[in-house]
């Protein structure tokens, strides 16, 4: 340990199960580095749909709670046994606990050192959205020039990495958005066909000379797995990865037989990203990405972390596009 550690921060905390209104920034005890950790100065907390599902109590967890895992920062203790960073360092990872705060801790193994020309709270939006988006279209699938994609919700977050990530492979991408002004982002991003929700099983039959699209990446869940699974070719893969519109309920496999040998898969990022190796290879390929101006970060609103409630409620009544920062 080096510096003088803070004993207290302001964090956002949620006491119980709740609506948006239940995010309070107070004053609270600050977290201590543990065995291979480092304690971050937050320069800014990315907002993830995982965190609308803790502090509503979809997910479980414990209580009080101050939610977030992605941030970026600057390394201002390390805890007992750390190797290979230094503090004044330069960070951004997906593995944080509680960056909705002034300072978080993450463990050292899961930090992405910040390219020197990247702006530090910028640099929040790559990790967790970013590295979604690599694990799904080079590990998940294997996405090349033969593929054809549907992407839903293609304004979102992961929506928009995945579909420059995607184009930039080489394969046809489709996606859906709500509003018109979410598609013509989603054009700008490179989808060939941008579809509204009603209906998108046929427009893609049409697209598609009635062959349905190789892989579906569904972060929608609910309201569009049916369809979904609709609009695969024969032996088409559905990548369910998110539930927006709500958690999919249990279905019958023997719908995937009578639909033409289908696959379905539900990945999440901790089962990619399992070694440093792992994490860096996919955070590397990001950042070269950006550097190299072929992957546009697009940060759709910045919000500051005590009015992390008004983040949540945009996020869930679909007022956001690309990334979502909240900073101390
Ligand atoms: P987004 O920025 O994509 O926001 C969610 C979008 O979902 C909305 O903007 C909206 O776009 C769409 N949507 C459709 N129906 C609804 C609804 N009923 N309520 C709210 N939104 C709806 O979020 P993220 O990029 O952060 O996350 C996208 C998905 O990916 C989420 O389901 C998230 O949980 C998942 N995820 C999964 C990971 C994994 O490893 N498995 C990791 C990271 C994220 P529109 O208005 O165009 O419909």
């Amino acid at each position: 340990m080096t510096e003088n550690l803070p004993q207290t921060h302001h964090a956002v905390t949620i006491d119980q199960p709740g609506g948006p209104d239940g995010l309070t920034w107070s004053e609270v005890p600050a977290p201590q580095p543990g065995p291979g950790q480092v304690l971050v100065r937050t320069a800014a907390a990315g907002l993830n749909f995982i965190e609308t599902y803790q502090r509503s109590g979809v997910y479980d967890v414990d209580y009080p709670f101050t939610p977030g895992s992605e941030g970026s920062g600057t390394v201002v203790a390390l805890g007992e046994g750390v190797e290979g960073v230094e503090v004044g360092d330069r960070v951004a990872t997906a593995a944080g606990t509680g960056t909705y705060a002034e300072h978080f801790v993450a463990p050292a193994e899961q930090l992405l050192p910040v390219p020197e020309q990247m702006d530090l709270q910028q640099a929040a939006a790559v990790p967790l959205q970013g590295m979604t988006a690599h694990y799904l279209c080079r590990s998940t699938v294997e996405v090349g020039p033969d593929h054809t994609v549907l992407i839903h919700a293609g304004a979102g977050g992961v929506g928009l990495l995945l579909t420059q990530l995607c184009v930039s492979l080489g394969a046809t991408v489709i996606t859906t958005a709500s509003t018109e002004a979410k598609r013509e982002l989603s054009r700008q991003a490179g989808a060939a066909h941008v579809l509204e929700y009603e209906g998108f099983a046929e427009k893609v039959r049409e697209l598609t000379d009635g062959q349905g699209v190789d892989v579906v990446y569904d972060g929608v869940g609910k309201d569009t797995f049916d369809a979904s699974l609709e609009s695969l070719r024969v032996r088409g893969t559905l990548v369910l990865f998110g539930g927006s519109s709500g958690q999919v309920p249990p279905f019958d496999l023997q719908r995937l037989n009578g639909a033409g040998a289908l696959y379905v898969t539900r990945p999440s990022l901790a089962f990619y990203t399992r070694t440093a190796e792992e994490t860096a290879w996919r955070a590397g390929e990001l950042f070269e990405a950006i550097a190299a101006g072929t992957l546009d970060l697009r940060i759709g609103a910045q919000h500051p972390l005590a009015e992390a409630g008004r983040a949540h409620a945009d996020l869930e009544e679909r007022k956001t596009t690309g990334k979502v920062l909240l900073v101390p």
